[in-house]
C-alpha cells in the first residue's frame, strides 16, 4: 500500500481510513504535538520545561519533539529528570537510554531517587506489601513535583498518550473517584498552589502505537519492557477492555477522551478548596500530612 505522497506505507490508521509512510506520520504527529500546545495553551513564552523521561518510547518522543520544536526559542528552557525507583533491570536500562538521548539532543539529565528521597528502593518494597504501585505512585509523583521545583521547572511535561488518558477517565470513573477525574487532562489545572508546577501532557491525543513508529523512524533510543511490578492491576485489566473496543469500533480511545474535555470545558468544577502545606516535609497536599510521608513513615518500618 502507497502513502497518499507516493511513498510505501507503513501504516493504515483505522479511525481515518488512510495510509502513511514513515515521513508524513512523523510529520502528522508532530502536527499533532504543536495543535495540542497550541489550543490548550500548554506552553508559555518563558518557560522551563522539566521533561520526565523514562527510557521508555512515549516520554523519548516528547523530548524529541519539544527539542526539535523549540530547541531553537531562547526563551524556553528544557531539561529532562528521570525518576530513579531503585528496580534493577528495568529503571537501570532505562536510564541507561534516556542518558544516550540526553547525550544526542544535548538536554541536560537530572535523576532523582526513591532511595535517596524515601530511604528504600521499589526492590524492597515490593517484597513487603501486595500493591507496589500505590506506593510507587504517590512517591512518583511528589518526587516529580518537588525536583522540577527545585531545578527551577515552570511546567512538568509528561509523556501520556491517548491510550493513557483513555484508560486514566475510565479507572476513575469505575472507581468513582471525581476528585482524579478532574485531574485529568493535556493540563489539569485544578489545582493551585506555589509548591506545584503544573503538569502538560502535549502528547494526550497520539495513540500509543503511533509514538512507538515514530520513536523507531526517528530513531529515538528508548527500552521497551513492563514494569516487573505491575502485573494485575485496574489498569491492565481497563486497557485490556478499552483495546477489545477500539477493535471493534475504531476511534474509541479519540471519543472517550474527547467527551472528557467537552465534559470539563462545560462543567465549571470548583477548586476543590485550598492545598495545604504538609506538617512534615512542607509539600502541598490536601491533608495535614501528605501520603509520601505518610507512606515514607510505612516502609521505615518494612
Ligand atoms: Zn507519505
Ligand atoms: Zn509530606
Amino acid at each position: 500500500m502507497k502513502c497518499s505522497c507516493g511513498r510505501e506505507a507503513i501504516y493504515y490508521r483505522r479511525y481515518e481510513g488512510r495510509f502513511y509512510c514513515e515521513n508524513c506520520l512523523s510529520k502528522q504527529i508532530e502536527k499533532t504535538f504543536k495543535q495540542t500546545i497550541g489550543k490548550y495553551h500548554l506552553l508559555d513564552k518563558k518557560d522551563h520545561v522539566i521533561v520526565a523521561v523514562s527510557g521508555g518510547k512515549d516520554s523519548g518522543s516528547l523530548l524529541y519533539l519539544m527539542s526539535k520544536v523549540f530547541g531553537e526559542v531562547r526563551t524556553i528552557k528544557i531539561s529532562a529528570l528521570i525518576i530513579d525507583e531503585g528496580i534493577k533491570n528495568y529503571r537501570t536500562v532505562g536510564i541507561k537510554k534516556a542518558k544516550e538521548l540526553c547525550t544526542d539532543l544535548n538536554i541536560p539529565l537530572h535523576i532523582a531517587s526513591f532511595k535517596e528521597e524515601f530511604g528504600k528502593t521499589m526492590d524492597k518494597i515490593t517484597k513487603k506489601t501486595d500493591n507496589p504501585c500505590t506506593f510507587c505512585g504517590v512517591f512518583k509523583r511528589y518526587l516529580l513535583n518537588k525536583k522540577t521545583r527545585e531545578l527551577g521547572g515552570t511546567k512538568l511535561a509528561v509523556g501520556h498518550n491517548l491510550n493513557d488518558e483513555a484508560e486514566s477517565i475510565m479507572m476513575n470513573l469505575i472507581r468513582g473517584d471525581l476528585t482524579r477525574f478532574e485531574r485529568l487532562g493535556p493540563k489539569p489545572g485544578l489545582i493551585r498552589n506555589e509548591k506545584f508546577i503544573p503538569r502538560i501532557k502535549p502528547l494526550i491525543k497520539v495513540p500509543e502505537k503511533e509514538l512507538m513508529l515514530f520513536a523507531m523512524v526517528n530513531k529515538i533510543p528508548f527500552f521497551k519492557s513492563r514494569c516487573p511490578y505491575s502485573y494485575n492491576n485496574v489498569r491492565r485489566d481497563v486497557m485490556n477492555i478499552i483495546n477489545e473496543l477500539e477493535e471493534k469500533y475504531p476511534s474509541t480511545k479519540k471519543q472517550i477522551v474527547g467527551f472528557y474535555n467537552s465534559i470539563m470545558k462545560k462543567m465549571k468544577i470548583e477548586t476543590g478548596g485550598k492545598l495545604k502545606f504538609c506538617k512534615l516535609c512542607g509539600e502541598p497536599t490536601t491533608q495535614e500530612i501528605c501520603k509520601a510521608c505518610e507512606f515514607k513513615n510505612l516502609i521505615s518500618k518494612f
